[in-house]
């Protein structure tokens, strides 16, 4: 049969694609693949494309991912809409035969309407700019770990002193507070201050999707049903002879009657999987504390090949990892914030415990080589700023500038996120 092999290939492609595009940006894993289909797909496309494309396609390229700009979201619209357009003329039209009773269109248009609501708060909304007036308040939010973020570091760009957990979006040109990725479908970065509406929108984004999926299937079975399609037989055109309905005979035949309800609800199931994924991967980053960005830092972390007795692999462990005493004495003390002087003072004396003979007396390092791949003190850098679920959450809903206007605080009196959930809670 010709149909199944290319439904298949077509289901393949589909999903390979939708990983990199979904994944590309947001997991140093796929990042790293990602690439390298890049570097193979320009190699080929250089031996057979002419120059002059090859740089129009460049130039396209770069300006749709590599600048602010309103193509992807233009084009979310198109598949959103798109989607939702096939579902009332093909899909909703069948359940309204089948099932005439019930309200079809209910469901679909609220969590279409929510969906595009979310979309638009974390496209809108400030992800946490930083600037000269903030910058203060917020390098007090987050207390530097001394491996991932330095205290005292400055943002060559934008001239400003550097607060934990921010980073500067080379796409957008500003720094912004609590970085987690630039998303090119929103065409705004995520940050503190829209994280809890990028998540309504991914969430709200696989409701719909689960929805639509399970309308179309729901639409096709119940014609199956109706039409008494498996009971019936099928002549086979190459020996002549009276088969009985198979799936994929019957999957073929839906696909000819009703070729777009067939495409939509093998594009939505597929979506359900890799939208799902992606938004669990989030909500785990989210639950824990953590950003992407901090993500890929974890992962280019140096990694430490230490020789000899395990001993000093563990001793190695409690002077580079940040839950190390002086590190955790940080992190402890929530009420009292280390001053940028006192972080970089203890950040010295650690690297000077660090590099001192007498420490390292023991120690035999092999080799130092910065790669991609497991370090020693991955788990304890990755939970630095975890507070545990229920603080987590808060952070997320409640965002720094929700809190001083809740509190009446002036920003610049805004001490840290810890203190003004004590006080809320008082
Ligand atoms: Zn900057
Ligand atoms: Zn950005």
């Amino acid at each position: 049969m010709d149909f199944l092999p290319f439904f298949l290939g077509y289901v393949g492609i589909f999903g390979i694609v939708a990983v990199l595009v979904l994944f590309a940006n947001s997991t140093p894993y796929f990042s790293s693949v990602s690439d390298r289909i890049k570097q193979i797909i320009i190699r080929t496309v250089h031996k057979v494309v002419p120059t002059f494309i090859i740089n129009l396609v460049k130039d396209i390229v770069h300006y749709v991912f590599n600048t602010r700009n309103h193509v992807m979201q233009f084009m979310f619209g198109i598949l959103v809409v798109g989607g939702n357009v096939i579902l009332m003329m093909d899909v909703m039209p069948l359940l309204y035969i089948f099932e005439p009773e019930e309200n079809h269109m209910f469901l679909p248009m609220v969590f279409l309407f929510v969906n595009l609501a979310a979309f638009h708060l974390s496209c809108a909304t400030d992800p946490g700019h930083i600037t000269s007036s903030n910058v203060a308040m917020l390098a007090s939010l987050y207390k530097a770990d001394g491996i991932m973020f330095k205290a005292g570091s400055q943002c060559s760009t934008c001239k400003l002193a550097k607060p934990a957990r921010s980073k500067h979006c080379s796409i957008c040109n500003r720094c912004v507070h609590r970085f987690d990725h630039h998303c090119i479908w929103t065409n705004n970065c995520v940050g503190a201050g829209n994280l809890r509406w990028f998540f309504g929108f991914l969430w709200t984004l696989v409701v719909m999707v689960v929805n639509g999926a399970v309308m179309g299937t729901r639409a096709m079975m119940l014609m199956v049903q109706h039409l008494k399609i498996m009971d019936s037989g099928y002549v086979d055109p190459s020996t002549g002879n009276v088969l009985p309905v198979t799936i994929p005979v019957m999957i073929q035949h839906l696909f000819m009657q009703h070729p777009r309800c067939v495409f939509l609800i093998s594009s939505l199931f597929m979506l359900t999987v890799l939208l799902g994924l992606f938004t669990l991967y989030h909500t785990y980053l989210l639950l824990n504390n953590q950003t992407t960005n901090e993500r890929y830092k974890i992962a280019d972390l140096p990694v430490v090949k230490l020789g000899g007795h395990p001993q000093d692999e563990a001793s190695h462990k409690e002077s580079t990892s940040p839950g190390s005493s002086e590190n955790k004495q940080q992190r402890d003390k929530n009420g009292r914030h280390l001053s940028g002087q006192d972080q970089k003072k203890n950040s010295k004396s650690s690297r000077k415990q660090a590099s001192s003979p007498k420490s390292g007396e023991n120690r035999k390092v092999e080799n130092n080589t910065a790669v991609r791949g497991h370090k020693c003190d991955e788990k304890d850098v990755s939970s630095f700023y975890n507070k545990g679920l229920y603080q987590n959450i808060c952070e997320v809903l409640f965002p720094w500038s929700d809190l001083a206007e809740m509190q009446e605080v002036a920003p610049q009196n805004v001490q840290s996120t810890d203190s003004i959930h004590k006080r809320k809670k008082r």
